[in-house]
């Protein structure tokens, strides 16, 4: 018989609008450590502090499984590794941890590129830019040692296997027990606020964008065919209603797509005029989420021949099959 893991869930805090995030420590035959949260003093302290408390530091940790490359959830991996522990990731982390110049560089002129033909202001651009650049400091590159396959089994924790659950991040990593109903997700499934699936750049020199919210819809499907008894999420308290909870976010996908389906009887619009339009309070401050959510919704309706995209000098313009001009 297996025994049940320990999971140590570990709470430290990110000057981001998120609010804190989750780590956790899993004690099995390993001692591991999932995330690390953002490179800030105060998560740093903490996140020692936390395993002082159990007494442990950095070196006697077996090993380090990172979920995503975001800042808040990688930040520290590279101090963690410095301490000799081997760091875990999937191989599409690389590009984003590594701090690959080139992929930087192309995933920067993507976003320019994307947010033109989007309509979105110059000047918005730009800002967006600069906050994603800011960001990015909030993680020191490192090269992960490992990165395992989906389906793979944890080392040093029975029944646990590694899937691969992208949408939110192309790199997403989960830990799952069939078992014991544990899913460690990561951001996968958040309980209190949706996930968004953000915009990527497509992997270098490839063409096409990766579309995010039709992934992660995928993901969940599949998630919705697991023992899920306790999630321990990302942020948030661990929960234990995940299939009413993945519904939910399925449906208020499919409401917010009726909602842009909608809005493209009447005209033809932008990405960025549907932003305006639906979160008028919030387009400004939080542009990069807003552009994502509205993106990913027409790669949806789109997906669903619901409405069908048009360039005009460079601009795309949506608008619902059938509709009249
Ligand atoms: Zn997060």
């Amino acid at each position: 018989m297996t025994k049940a893991a320990t999971i140590i869930p570990i709470t430290l805090p990110t000057p981001f609008d998120v609010g804190p995030v989750n780590c956790c420590l899993l004690i099995g035959d390993a001692v591991t450590l999932i995330d690390s949260g953002p490179r800030t003093d105060e998560a740093r302290e903490v996140l020692l502090s936390s395993l002082t408390e159990n007494r442990l530091s950095f070196k006697d940790l077996d090993q380090y499984i990172c979920t995503h490359y975001h800042p808040d959830h990688a930040g520290l991996s590279k101090e963690i590794q410095q301490a000799g522990v081997d760091t875990l990731m999937l191989k599409e982390a690389v590009p984003y941890v590594s701090g690959d110049s080139d992929f930087l560089k192309w995933a920067d002129s993507f976003y320019i590129d994307l947010y033109r033909s989007f309509g979105v202001p110059d000047s918005l651009g730009r800002l967006e830019l600069l906050k994603l650049k800011k960001y990015r400091e909030f993680i020191t590159p490192f090269m992960p040692d490992l990165t395992p396959l989906p389906g793979e089994s944890v080392p040093g924790h029975e029944g646990f296997v590694f899937l691969k659950t992208p949408g939110h991040a192309p790199d997403h990593l989960s830990l799952y027990n069939e078992v014991q109903g544990v899913f460690i997700g990561g951001d996968v499934l958040l309980p209190h606020i949706s996930s968004n699936a953000l915009l990527e750049p497509p992997v270098l020199h490839e063409k096409d964008r990766p579309k995010t919210l039709l992934q992660y819809r995928e993901t969940l499907q599949n998630l919705l065919t697991l023992n899920l008894q306790t999630v321990y999420p990302g942020h948030g308290e661990p929960f234990e209603n995940a299939h009413e909870l993945i519904r939910k976010r399925l449906h208020d996908q499919n409401e917010r797509a009726k909602a842009i389906e909608k809005l493209l009887n009447d005209e033809p619009l932008t990405v960025f005029e549907l932003c305006v339009r639906l979160f008028p309070k919030l387009y400004e401050k939080q542009l990069g989420l807003v552009v994502s959510e509205v993106s990913g919704h027409l790669d949806l309706l789109q997906e669903e021949g619901r409405i069908i995209k048009a360039e005009e000098e460079g601009l795309f313009y949506f608008r619902q099959t059938g509709a009249v001009r």
